[in-house]
């Protein structure tokens, strides 16, 4: 795999002075009646990431929940649109993800971000920039073979035929969690079974009330 050039760093300011919020994270927390987190969900391409991010969203929105998903259609249209595939790209991409699901989670949101974020440092990286327990890493596992077969968007058909460079299980590399907080096999768990798995997670770490969907 050809290696591209780290992306160029620009200076930091040397007049940035720390905002202090009117309202408080506390405040905001008992407002919205859960506390904010990030839940990051990491796996191949087609191991259900976006479908499962979904159904919790709707599952959390229903229970009042305050909920967003971030995912990669949605960033690379806009604040990523600069980026591609290569491996600097990809870290610049999960660095400016990770600092904006941490300031979801500091308005006290509950921040599903859906990235195949494919290299163990970035994902450790945005685990460190977040406050004590509020960064949960789920892995959404389901063997390479069982995501090609599934294929929804025929991307691996293409990187199959060198269609497609530098995808991820095939051209470029996927370093799974080695602790993460939660794990869904994704082959053996039926959607409904996924979500079920993270509320009941959620209702212990971030207070989300319990109701069986
Ligand atoms: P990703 O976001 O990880 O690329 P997608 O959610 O877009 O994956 O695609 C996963 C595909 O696998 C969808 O077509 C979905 O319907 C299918 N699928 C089959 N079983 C499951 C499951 N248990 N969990 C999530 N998706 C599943």
């Amino acid at each position: 795999m050809a290696k591209s050039p780290p992306l160029k760093k620009l200076p930091k300011s040397k007049n940035l002075v720390a905002s202090v919020s009117t309202v408080s994270l506390p405040q905001r927390e008992v407002h919205n009646g859960h506390r904010g987190a990030v839940l990051w969900f990491t796996g191949l391409s087609a191991s259900g990431k976006s479908t499962i991010a979904n159904e919790l969203e709707a599952a959390l929105f229903k229970r009042g929940c305050h909920v967003f998903v971030l995912d990669g259609d949605r960033v690379r249209h806009g604040l990523c649109s600069d980026l591609d595939f290569s491996e600097a790209s990809r870290h610049e991409n999960i660095r400016r993800v990770g600092e904006v699901a941490k300031l979801f989670a500091e308005a006290g949101t509950i921040c599903i971000a859906a990235f195949i974020s494919p290299y163990r440092a970035d994902r450790d990286l945005v685990r460190t920039i977040m406050a004590g327990g509020k960064f949960l890493e789920v892995y959404v596992n389901a063997p390479l073979k069982v995501c090609e077969q599934r294929d929804p968007k025929g991307l691996y058909a293409k990187a199959r035929k060198h269609e497609i460079r530098n995808f991820t299980g095939i051209s470029a590399p996927y370093e799974a969690p080695l602790k993460p907080e939660i794990e869904l096999r994704t082959d053996k768990l039926n959607v409904a079974e996924a979500v079920d798995k993270i509320l009941s997670n959620l209702q212990k770490t971030c207070g989300v009330p319990w109701k069986k969907s």
